[in-house]
């Protein structure tokens, strides 16, 4: 497995396949007009997939943009999963698409998967995502159970007056399903700095909330890979994990890379440091090179990211690989 200067084991990419999202999240995307990137086809993130698992990275997970509006996810994963180099491939996904493809994605071997989900109110939801329909990822998150893509996580960004005060609504979820629900701390990324200073609330906020409206016991009987602080409600099905970038950042620990979706490696999602690697697929390196090229950009992962010292990245989340 490879190791970086600083002696973290790197074991775990994040391959975003797309840049499009078919929800334009009000934290996560510009309402401009985006210039569509020239994004990796299909056998060259196989290639790259293949060459991560040969270095002995163990962990994949598709994202995007919203990886399920790719035609090609399904059998990107099966043929992912068809290498035998991974212990596990996993999915970030807004869910609006699981109704119908949790059980391919399940068939094609998909592990588990994650749902981006900032609001149980209908009317909100859609003005979060501008635009987006609550029933559908509500049936989608059901597909998911049914189809044991355990443990199914919802990923909740918490946002100061916008959805808060749905926090203890997102725990009680945890009572009867068998859902992980993480709240993860709004990061400043792209273009909202007043927005972003405005609206972050760190997660110690949240979590005495938490404490204050349930009897909470630690949960140690964690899967994954965010460094989160688990807990449950005392008998409930499900957990409730919190994720704290910003104030309490993990780097230290951080395991993972990122191939953006027009094929650069991303070491750190606070950096940005990128390192080509699709200009000199396509220019004919070889694999031996290539794995050169990406075990040097791994020894070379920044100690710890720069979210609070520096100007606001350019690359926006969606066509970051969230
Ligand atoms: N479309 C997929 C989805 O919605 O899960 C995958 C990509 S999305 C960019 C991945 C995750 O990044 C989502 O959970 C989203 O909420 C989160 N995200 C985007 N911008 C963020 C930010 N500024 N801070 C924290 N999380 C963010």
């Amino acid at each position: 497995m490879p190791i970086d200067n600083y002696h973290r084991h790197i074991d775990y990419i994040r391959l975003s396949i797309t840049d499009m999202c078919n929800l334009r999240c009000l934290y996560c995307r510009k309402m401009e007009k985006k210039t569509r990137l020239d994004i990796l086809r299909y056998e060259e993130i196989i290639r790259i997939a293949w060459i991560i698992g040969e270095l002995g990275i163990k962990k994949v997970r598709i994202t995007g943009g919203e990886p399920l509006i790719r035609r090609e996810a399904v059998s990107l994963i099966e043929k992912i999963s068809q290498m035998r180099l991974f212990s596990e491939i996993t999915l970030t996904t807004n869910g609006t698409k699981l109704a119908e493809l949790s059980y391919p994605l399940k068939k094609a071997g998909l592990s588990r998967i994650n749902i981006s989900l900032d609001s149980l109110d209908r009317e909100r939801y859609f003005k979060i995502t501008g635009g987006g329909e609550l029933n559908k990822v509500l049936m989608g998150i059901e597909e998911a159970i049914m189809n044991d893509l355990a443990p199914v996580k919802i990923n909740v960004v918490t946002m100061k007056g916008i959805n808060e005060y749905e926090a203890e609504g997102f725990a009680r979820l945890t009572i009867d399903r068998p859902l992980w629900v993480r709240f993860i701390e709004f990061m400043p990324i792209s273009q909202h700095r007043n927005f972003w200073e405005s609206r972050c609330l760190p997660n110690n906020v949240l979590k005495e909330r938490l404490f204050n409206s349930f009897s909470l016991i630690p949960f140690d009987n964690v899967v994954g890979n965010a460094p989160a602080e688990y807990y449950q409600i005392k008998g409930a099905k499900g957990a409730i994990g919190l994720i704290s970038p910003i104030s309490n950042h993990f780097c230290a620990k951080c395991n993972r890379i990122r191939l953006t979706p027009d094929g650069k490696l991303r070491p750190c999602l606070g950096n940005e440091d990128e390192i080509e690697l699709k200009d000199f697929i396509r220019k004919g390196v070889v694999d031996e090179e290539l794995k050169e090229i990406i075990l040097q950009a791994i020894k070379n992962k920044p100690k710890a990211h720069h979210f609070n010292i520096k100007e606001l990245q350019a690359r926006q989340m969606v066509a970051l690989g969230g």
